[in-house]
């Protein structure tokens, strides 16, 4: 059952302090589950509908510049690390080799210049609360010189190993999280882009 306005959950921060307000958990009537066959009881449902509080931490960074068409990396920056340089997509606070706080990068035109598909794989059934168009065209994407690859979707044309494609950002209503971020291959029309999403 879709929640009226009232009974949304919505989250603020203030003076550092989750303030949390509407409601976050709604229980409907549950139905018992009756075996037909042999006319007996075999259980029940149980309706529940939560909302569940995702903090971001120090990530929130990444999320909030994908509406802003930007694409933000992480670079281990440690004199003292082995693999100081290391270029991380996606993003991650802390490196894995000396553990120490990596620092934000502006990773947009490298995606734009050299984004390539990896892999990928077409999906025709997901699973529960997916959002995205079927069949979603999900890709590993590699960078030049990002030890990473990172996991996405294309939404124009059909994926193949190799080819370039570039980043594009749901600017208009970002829903702050990772579908802000899709791919298309180069050459891409900005008339082709989907409802919401820029270059
Ligand atoms: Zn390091």
């Amino acid at each position: 059952m879709p929640k009226t306005e009232n009974e949304k959950g919505i989250v603020e921060i203030v003076d550092g302090k989750y303030k949390p307000s509407g409601t976050f958990h709604i229980i409907e009537k549950n139905q018992p589950i009756f075996d037909k066959d042999a006319n007996k009881l075999a259980g029940v449902t149980n309706p529940r509908d939560m909302t569940y509080i995702h903090s971001y931490g120090g990530e929130a960074m990444f999320f909030e510049s994908l509406g802003k068409g930007k694409l933000i990396a992480t670079r281990c920056d440690n004199d003292n690390c082995e693999f100081k340089g290391s270029i991380y997509m996606p993003f991650r606070i802390y490196c894995p080799d000396c553990l120490r706080k990596m620092t934000p990068l502006n990773l947009t035109e490298i995606a734009r210049k050299t984004a390539k598909v990896h892999s990928y794989i077409i999906t025709h059934r997901s699973g529960a609360f997916n959002t995205l168009d079927l069949p979603i065209k999900f890709i590993n994407v590699e960078f030049d010189n990002v030890v990473t690859i990172l996991m996405s979707y294309l939404v124009v044309g059909e994926p193949e190993i190799g080819k370039r494609v570039v980043p594009i950002f749901r600017t208009k209503n970002p829903t702050y999280t990772i579908t802000d971020l899709a791919f298309v291959p180069e050459g891409t029309l900005k008339s082709e882009l989907p409802e919401g999403f820029t270059f």
